[in-house]
């Protein structure tokens, strides 16, 4: 028997309005709900409102699997799978990595799949993803016939799930170091180590866009594992890329002489430092990339987040002159691309620069939004120019 978990008629609004989540204050009755088990969610008067993963321990209790009654099996996993894969094979050109399943996007929450050449890297985040760990490594296996699995699971989100971080092969034999193709160039990543499942997949179309418009002398902000900097490097004379993380530039410098780049170099320093030194110098750059980690984690921490993007969009725009481009980013999903044009634009006035928008960006078209699951978009990534 299918566990039922009835919910208030506030939880069921939020369903009805296409969002996925019901929270533990819209709880009503758990009744024999175990950790991650597949649950039917009931109304006051005991309707059927479909099936979703239970938590015991998060804020977030349930998570819509399908309105329509189903089993979670083999089949109904193997198609959602499946579906995911297809979108990825009409959206994703010109790159053997890319995000294969993006949780509740796909319709299967908890669950991420990235995809690096032949190698996938999972991360199971729910109670409901981890109990059907064995089955979903089976079926990556069978439908992806991949060279190996590895699992990634050692997000903090795992915590309010009360899972401990998990992390290694699951099947197959993973190197240390998986050499893949993107956008013309080659990418090395370690994906049982590296940031995230590896790498950073979401900026793959941005990554292009921004080397569109790059030219003159370069600065990209923390560049992590070289991303940015390496595709402007063919439009710029000299590119420096900055990063506080030492990993993370042994491995962008393997990426620069793996593509024979002559022309970018990589500094490791504290971001915020190295602006105030080289604005208080006079530094000048044609060119500069922000894409910094997410400063606001949780609604609480806007306020702090936004002083944050402003203080380094001010000094970035400060070092441009005319015709100077400035591709600025945030991963921040609590700080909104309205949010992040106006205190561009503040940041504009204050560094007396007229800004024209010269594209409006978000994630790769891999990481796909649902409209009515406003999560499900977290990247941002403005290119403007200094008129
Ligand atoms: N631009 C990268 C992703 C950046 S992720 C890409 O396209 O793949 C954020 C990076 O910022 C991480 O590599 C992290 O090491 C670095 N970082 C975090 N705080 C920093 C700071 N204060 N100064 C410099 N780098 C920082």
């Amino acid at each position: 028997m299918t566990p039922r978990v009835r919910v208030s008629a506030r939880g069921l609004a939020r369903l009805r309005n296409g969002h996925p989540w019901i929270y533990s204050s819209d709880v009503e009755d758990r009744g024999s709900a175990a950790p991650g088990d597949v649950v039917e969610i009931a109304g006051a008067r005991g309707h059927s409102a479909g099936i979703a993963h239970y938590s015991s321990t998060s804020q977030i209790t349930l998570r819509l699997l399908s309105s329509e009654p189903a089993t979670v099996d083999r089949a109904f996993l193997a198609r959602r799978l499946r579906a995911a894969a297809s979108l990825r094979q009409r959206l994703v050109e010109n790159s053997e990595a890319c995000r294969l399943v993006y949780a509740e996007a796909d319709l299967l929450p908890g669950l991420i799949v990235d995809r690096y050449g032949p190698h996938l890297s999972v991360q199971f985040l729910t109670q409901g993803m981890e109990r059907l760990k064995p089955q979903i490594t089976g079926l990556l296996g069978e439908l992806f016939t991949p060279a190996s699995i590895v699992e990634r699971s050692d997000s903090p989100s795992r915590r309010h799930e009360g899972l401990e971080p998990a992390a290694g092969v699951l099947e197959g034999e993973c190197p240390t170091d998986v050499a893949f193709r993107m956008n013309g160039l080659v990418w090395h990543s370690n994906p049982l180590t590296g940031q995230k499942t590896g790498a950073y997949l979401d900026q793959r179309e941005n990554y292009a866009a921004a080397a569109r418009y790059a030219h003159g002398e370069a600065l990209d902000c923390f560049t992590c594992h070289g991303g940015f900097a390496l595709h402007m490097a063919g439009r710029c004379a000299n590119v420096e890329a900055v990063d506080s993380s030492a990993a993370a530039l042994a491995l962008a410098e393997q990426n620069r002489r793996a593509n024979g780049v002559e022309n970018v170099r990589f500094t490791e320093a504290n971001v915020f430092d190295l602006l105030s030194g080289y604005e208080a110098r006079r530094r000048r750059f044609d060119t500069i990339v922000l894409d910094p980690p997410a400063f606001a984690k949780s609604k609480s921490a806007i306020d702090g987040a936004l002083r944050g993007y402003k203080e380094i969009n001010l000094r970035a725009l400060k070092m441009l002159g005319p015709n100077g481009v400035l591709v600025t980013c945030s991963c921040s999903h609590h700080v909104s691309e309205a949010m992040l044009l106006e205190l561009l634009a503040a940041a504009s006035l204050d560094a007396g620069r007229t800004l024209r928008v010269l594209e409006r960006r978000s994630q790769s078209s891999d990481h796909p939004v649902l409209l009515t699951v406003p999560e499900t978009l977290y990247l941002k990534c403005l290119i403007v120019e200094v008129v």
